[in-house]
C-alpha cells in the first residue's frame, strides 16, 4: 500500500522534509476528503500485498502529508481509515505537535484503534537545534509535550520516536539518545528508530547542508551502540547491513519498495543480502557505492 497523504499543508519547515518546497504555504493545495477515500478504495479493489519487514508480509498503511494532524477531517478519515483496514497495521506519520494539546490526544486516542503507530520525530537534545531543523520556533517544546501526552494515554498503541539522521544533527546522535533516555525513562513504552535521510523535495534543495554519507551516520551509530542498548526496541532504517556494526545489522529493516533500491554488483554473492535494504537509488545517484563492501 503507499503512502496515503492527508494533505500538503504543514505547520513545520523541516529541511530534511522529502516533500517539496512551499507546500506549507500553499493553502489552496488542499488534499481533500473524497480523494483520498477514492485511492484507498481503488488499492482495496486490486488488493497487493506490502511488506513491512523483511519476510514478514503484511498489509501496512502509512498516513502522511504534510502534517495530517491539522487537515480539518482529521478525525473523519482516521475513522474511515481504521474502520476499512481492520486489522492492518496503520502508521500516522506525525510532528506531533498537535497532540501538545491533551483533548485532542484524548480524541485522538479513541479513534487510532491498534493495531495502530504513530511516528514523531526529535531533531535534536536542545530547543535551539531541533527548531532549526524543524523551521518553526517553539516547535520542540510542543512535540515533546505532543509524546508526553501521547505515552501517558497510548495504551495499545505504539509510538515511535523518529531520529532523522543528517549533517546538522548527526554530532548530536550521542547527547539526542541520553536526552531521550532521561525525559522518557521507560523505553518499553516506545520505539526509536534512526533513518539516514532521503535525498528528496526540500532535503534535495538543501542538500549542500545536509549532505551525509551512511559511513559517516553509521559510525555515530556505532560511537553510540552503548546508549542504543538501552532501548528496549530500536530500528534502523535505510542502511545497508554492511555498513554498520555486526552488533546493529538485526536492528536494520527494509521499510522502501524494491524500486526505491539498488543492489550494485558490490552486492553480488553477498551473504546479507536477504534482509538487506541495498541502497536508496538517490543515495546512489549521489554518492555511488564505493561504501559498501560484501559480507
Ligand atoms: S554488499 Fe549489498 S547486499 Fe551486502 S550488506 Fe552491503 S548493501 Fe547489503
Amino acid at each position: 500500500m503507499p503512502d496515503i497523504a492527508f494533505w500538503n499543508k504543514c505547520n513545520n519547515k523541516c529541511v530534511m522534509c522529502t516533500n517539496e518546497g512551499g507546500f506549507s504555504l500553499n493553502d489552496s493545495a488542499l488534499y481533500g476528503l473524497r480523494p483520498q477515500v477514492e485511492k484507498l478504495e481503488r488499492w482495496l479493489k486490486g488488493r497487493g500485498k506490502v511488506y513491512l519487514k523483511n519476510d514478514d508480509k503484511k498489509d501496512f498503511v502509512s498516513l502522511t502529508g504534510g502534517e495530517p494532524t491539522i487537515h480539518p477531517d482529521f478525525f473523519r478519515l482516521l475513522a474511515y481509515f481504521r474502520r476499512r483496514l481492520p486489522g492492518a497495521g496503520i502508521t500516522l506519520l506525525s510532528n506531533g505537535r498537535r497532540f501538545a494539546d491533551k483533548e485532542f490526544t484524548g480524541r485522538f486516542l479513541k479513534v487510532a484503534a491498534p493495531p495502530f503507530a504513530v511516528a514523531v520525530p526529535v531533531h535534536a537534545p536542545t530547543p535551539a537545534l531541533h527548531d532549526k531543523i524543524a523551521g518553526v520556533r517553539g516547535a520542540f517544546g510542543q512535540t515533546l509535550a505532543g509524546l508526553e501526552n501521547l505515552l501517558a494515554g497510548a495504551g495499545p498503541l505504539e509510538v515511535q520516536v523518529r531520529l532523522v539522521l543528517h549533517r546538522l544533527n548527526i554530532k548530536k546522535l550521542g547527547p539526542l539518545l541520553s536526552f531521550l533516555l532521561a525525559k522518557f525513562p521507560d523505553t518499553r513504552r516506545y520505539s526509536v528508530t534512526a533513518i539516514h535521510y532521503e535525498i528528496e523535495g526540500m532535503s534535495l534543495a538543501n542538500h549542500r547542508r545536509l549532505a551525509l554519507r551512511l559511513k559517516e551516520s553509521a559510525a555515530a551509530l556505532g560511537s553510540a551502540l552503548p546508549l542504543i542498548k538501552r532501548f528496549h526496541n530500536f530500528r534502523l532504517y535505510h542502511f545497508p547491513r554492511c555498513l554498520v556494526r555486526p552488533e546493529l545489522r538485526r536492528l536494520c529493516w527494509v521499510t522502501l519498495p524494491p524500486e526505491d533500491r539498488v543492489y550494485t554488483a558490490k552486492c553480488r554473492g553477498c551473504r546479507a543480502r536477504r534482509g538487506c535494504l541495498g541502497l536508496m537509488g538517490e543515495y546512489y545517484k549521489a554518492f555511488g557505492d564505493g561504501e559498501l563492501r560484501r559480507l
